[in-house]
């Protein structure tokens, strides 16, 4: 078994195994994992071409992580099975003159599933092979989806307990009735004062504070991350990437070394990055399209090479995208420039908001969506197609039109279509007709059954009747406090 050894990203010295890294969730100085060399695809086209989903994960994570193969198979064949409503787990579909690939058929129906569905295995199987026996901790800061994810993924598994924190006024009715009605006598949910990056910023400090680390280890608790710095989120994601290329060569729209490209509605910056990572290993993929909403830091970032923090915060339609400090692109950027200078640019994002970078990497470029835009592309997709996209993928769709009109490409292009559009009835709703505008959320799943002709998924039917099981509120300074009460 390849062993890859990870590395911080603002100081190489500190280095841990796979499982010490995914345990952790994050280096004790704040930085965040990487590979130390990022793996290259041991199998070659005609094997990978045989495989179903799972197959093709083994053959993945085999290379980033240190589990033997009767560990790593057990992980995967328990989080890739019938919790998907698709044989395939992820489809790809043409629609007009793109590629979907739709990775909201897990449970949640966002893409968070992928990852979230199986590293609670991940980590339960790393804290084995360390030997640990502390309760582990799982603190996440969400926008909406990870939080509903992580919960679903954590909910009963004995010896962790899982507490999310969303903003109260920043997500979805259904999201958030998905993260209140949550079961599970391990899990808490907070609606916090503030947006995700309040939240974010907050987990992020908890996992740095010795003090409150100190204190929870000498009653038995350690804490760790579901959130996308986690690399035990990170690399299941690569897999998709892969199988969206072999489902491409399968359907005959490219051959076999032929680029495909990419356009990825971004937040966190983890979902690209894995995108990223798979071409770094070897996939013959073309160009990613990293896709913001009016929220447009990254764009600006791969414009100019100036990302700068400090600007509005606008409360957009595509909820999960509403961030302004984007955790993962601390990778890329230490793949770019290495451990000091990204050190200095992440010292200077803490204390001034703003940094500059050499942007040496190509691959990536920035576009965005506006509101209007997204509305849009929602209805234009449809007027064409008869396919209703959920408001993330449709910033997507629109950026992935932006960017045809300015390179002229032509090679393919797989839309990462990154939730079901039931999460987000309303605004889609309204963007196919305005009169749905004053509508219930909850009403217009049955209208959006009618016009899409997908069946309501099953893990929301009904949600508005189920009880509602947490309410707790907490400002934003108060978090620590919290969690200290909730222990
Ligand atoms: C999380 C999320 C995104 C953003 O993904 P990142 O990995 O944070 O860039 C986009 N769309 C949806 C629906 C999401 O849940």
């Amino acid at each position: 078994m390849a062993v890859t050894t990870y590395m911080g990203t603002r100081d190489q010295s500190l280095k841990a195994s796979a499982s010490e890294a995914i345990v952790r969730g994050i280096c004790p100085d704040g930085g965040l994992y990487i590979p130390q060399g990022i793996p290259k695809m041991d199998r070659s086209p005609e094997e990978l071409m045989q495989m179903d989903y799972r197959q093709l994960a083994y053959e993945v994570l085999k290379l980033y992580l240190d589990f033997t193969e009767e560990e790593l198979k057990y992980c995967i064949d328990h989080a890739y099975d019938d919790k998907f409503d698709t044989k395939q787990i992820v489809p790809l579909v043409k629609k007009g003159d793109a590629l979907y690939l739709e990775l909201f058929h897990g449970r949640t129906l966002a893409f968070k599933d992928m990852a979230l569905s199986i590293l609670p295995y991940l980590m339960k199987t790393a804290a084995k092979k360390l030997g640990m026996r502390e309760e582990i901790v799982i603190l996440t800061a969400t926008s909406g989806d990870t939080g509903k994810a992580a919960l679903e993924g954590f909910a009963n598994v004995d010896g962790i307990r899982i507490m999310v924190f969303f903003p109260e006024d920043g997500v979805s009715p259904v999201q958030k009735l998905q993260m209140t009605t949550q079961e599970g006598d391990n899990t808490c949910v907070v609606g916090i004062k503030g947006n995700f990056d309040d939240a974010q910023s907050a987990v992020k400090r908890i996992f740095t504070d010795k003090e409150l680390e100190t204190e929870l280890a000498a009653k038995g608790y350690r804490f760790s991350s579901a959130n996308s710095i986690n690399i035990g989120r990170l690399v299941p994601q690569i897999v998709y990437y892969y199988w969206a290329y072999i489902q491409a060569v399968k359907m005959g729209e490219i051959s076999w070394g032929e680029p495909l490209d990419f356009t990825v509605p971004t937040g966190n910056f983890g979902d690209i990055l894995a995108g990223w990572y798979a071409a770094q290993m070897g996939l013959p993929a073309g160009h990613f399209v990293c896709a913001s909403n009016d929220n447009k830091v990254l764009y600006d970032f791969f414009r100019t090479g100036t990302y700068d923090k400090n600007r509005a915060f606008h409360v957009t339609v595509s909820p999960s995208m509403d961030i302004l400090i984007s955790s993962n692109l601390e990778r890329l950027l230490c793949h770019m420039g290495g451990q000091e200078k990204t050190k200095a640019e992440m010292a200077a994002l803490q204390e001034k908001g703003v940094y500059q970078a050499e942007i040496t990497e190509k691959r990536i470029s920035g576009e965005y969506a506006t509101e209007g835009e997204t509305f849009a592309a929602i209805k234009e997709v449809f007027r064409k197609t008869g396919y209703v996209m959920d408001t993330h993928t449709a910033v997507a769709y629109a950026a992935y039109q932006k960017y045809r009109a300015e390179s002229g490409s032509s090679t393919p292009m797989v839309i990462v279509s990154t939730a079901s559009p039931y999460k987000f009835t309303k605004d889609v709703m309204t963007a196919l007709d305005e009169k749905y505008a004053g509508e219930d959320a909850f009403v217009l799943m049955a209208e959006l059954e009618k016009v899409s002709g997908v069946p309501v998924p099953e893990p929301i039917r009904g949600i508005q009747e189920r009880p509602i099981r947490h309410k707790n509120v907490c400002e934003k300074e108060n978090i620590a406090a919290f969690v200290r009460g909730w222990l």
